[in-house]
């Protein structure tokens, strides 16, 4: 799954290529590829420090993502988010109506 940035210069959100590269040069984990360019214009650089905390907050949304489409479909649409009831377990199953009905 491709990491979504979001642009600090335009605010835009965008999606470099997998391996972080363009055509012709590494894509920048901070600024789209038109700001990027633009910048590159300037002679300016991303900041490194903005470059690392933009990856990794692009890696926790990518988790995030990844989280919410794996749980499951019946737990969505609804405003209670505890998690639901589980199955009855084999214990309860196996509790004292299970034994009247075999004395009886
Ligand atoms: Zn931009």
């Amino acid at each position: 799954m491709r990491l979504v940035f979001e642009c600090v210069e335009c605010g835009g959100h965008y999606l470099p290529p997998e391996n972080m590269s363009y055509p012709d040069g590494p894509a920048s984990p901070v600024w789209c590829s038109a700001c990027q360019g633009a910048k590159r214009a300037e002679g300016l650089r991303e900041d490194p420090l903005l470059a690392r905390v933009a990856l990794a907050a692009a890696r926790a949304a990518l988790a995030r993502r990844a989280a919410d489409q794996s749980e499951p479909v019946a737990a969505q649409g609804r405003g209670d988010v505890r998690p639901s009831r589980p199955p009855l377990s084999r214990r309860a199953r196996s509790g004292p109506g299970g034994v009247r009905g075999k004395l009886g």
